[in-house]
């Protein structure tokens, strides 16, 4: 059995080159040889990318016997430092191509312009003509110590993907990536070195892009964001989930997007007691990148004495009509055995509960939403006298106010 990949042992070697002629044309007789240079010339001079292997299109009658001279295919391999640095990443270009995964990759462009290249030919005996342009531009690839901004050679990045298939995070990896005493010893004894680790390569940026682009892949269901909406919610309902969608034509008017679980239905429908937690700016339209509300049905969790949210809004524009689709769409839904809502001072979502339930539940006010409502009105209070008797009237009214808030009984209040 081959050995599995291990970054600590395998090791990227830079020797600085030197050939005579500025483009260097080199012959093997078969694969073995070419491979054998390939690894110990090309490969310890700068990290090559393939481009190209292009297969001769030459027509060959049936039965007929191949030229031994004739050529079997062409490899193009450049420098990883070719190219020029993009200005700005480009936008994702929308089409109907379906689950295009986009790319969002954190990643400092490497590209200088190089000129290297390898043109590796492939004759029908085996045999192998590489032209060996080795000069690099505008980069010194033998300079080990900038070796972290090139490419990770290809083992390198299989193991990473391996690893975040088996779900280990950073954490995780840095642990198989720590280099033995003798290694870290035979380092720092060497100025100038020659080969380093693989393991003192990989870095916290490639894992993160392993992982990202595979929850990309994962929560990308299409590359257009409003396709991607519908089929998220699509496949919530084949779940179980229950779910409401209405997205108009018109993009001004609003859309209204609600789900939840039947594990979070049990819940829903027991309490007595719904918090109706509103916030913005927490998401934005996909239709017009404008902010969104999110609204969650929170409640208490008598298991674990916590708060729970068990359903989840999403609109445009808060507005009484949106959040009453919302909560008649709960009402109608489920068998609820609900008394009471608090809800935070806004008058929109008290209209929207009177609407959808009528008299039958009790509104209740949040403390912090309702002093915070007053404290801007006090702010607003012209009282007389000086800044001491202004500040004065003001703790008065306050402690009035909080009074009426915290009282037990009516007659208190
Ligand atoms: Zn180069």
């Amino acid at each position: 059995m081959e050995k599995a990949y291990d970054p600590v042992k395998a090791a990227v070697r830079r020797f600085k080159t030197d050939y005579e002629n500025e483009i260097e044309v080199f012959h093997f007789e078969n694969e073995t040889e070419f491979s054998e240079w390939y690894k110990h010339n090309s490969l310890s001079h700068a990290t090559w990318i393939q481009q190209t292997r292009n297969y001769s299109k030459k027509v060959v009658p049936p039965g007929a016997i191949l030229n031994p001279q004739d050529l079997k295919y062409t490899d193009f391999k450049r420098c990883d430092h070719h190219g020029k640095k993009p200005a700005s990443p480009p936008a994702p270009v929308l089409q109907n191509e379906e689950n295009c995964v986009v790319k969002r990759r954190k990643t400092k462009s490497i590209k200088v312009g190089c000129k290297a290249n390898l043109k590796i030919k492939c004759f029908n005996d085996d045999s192998f003509e590489v032209t060996y342009n080795w000069r690099h531009s505008n980069h010194t690839p033998e300079n080990i110590a900038k070796l972290s901004g090139s490419r990770l050679p290809e083992a390198a990045k299989q193991w990473i993907q391996e690893h975040v298939d088996k779900h280990n995070n950073w954490e995780g990896i840095k642990n198989f990536l720590r280099l033995d005493e003798n290694q870290l010893n035979e380092i720092g004894n060497h100025g100038t070195f020659k080969e380093i680790p693989v393991a003192m390569l990989i870095n916290y940026q490639d894992v993160q892009n392993a992982i990202l682009a595979k929850l990309n892949a994962a929560a990308r269901k299409h590359k257009s964001d409003g396709k991607r909406v519908v089929l998220w919610l699509e496949y919530l309902k084949e779940n179980g989930y229950e779910t409401m969608r209405d997205i108009p034509d018109n993009t001004d008017a609003p859309f209204v997007l609600s789900w939840y679980s039947p594990w979070h239905k049990k819940y829903l429908e027991a309490a007595e007691d719904w918090f109706l937690d509103s916030t913005h700016k927490t998401c934005v339209s996909f239709i017009d990148k404008r902010d969104c509300y999110l609204m969650t049905i929170v409640v208490h969790n008598p298991i674990t004495s916590k708060d729970l949210p068990v359903a989840f809004f999403i609109t445009s524009v808060k507005c009484s009509p949106t959040i009453e689709r919302f909560l008649s769409w709960l009402k109608n839904n489920n068998n609820l055995k609900l008394k009471r809502i608090m809800t935070d001072c806004s008058a929109t979502e008290q209209r929207a509960i009177i609407s959808s339930f009528g008299s039958t539940i009790q509104i209740f006010l949040c403390h912090w939403h309702l002093q915070k409502a007053w404290e801007d009105h006090i702010k607003k209070i012209s009282f007389e006298g000086d800044s001491a008797d202004k500040k004065a009237a003001r703790k008065l009214l306050r402690a009035r106010l909080y009074k009426i808030l915290y009282s037990e009984k009516e007659d208190g209040f």
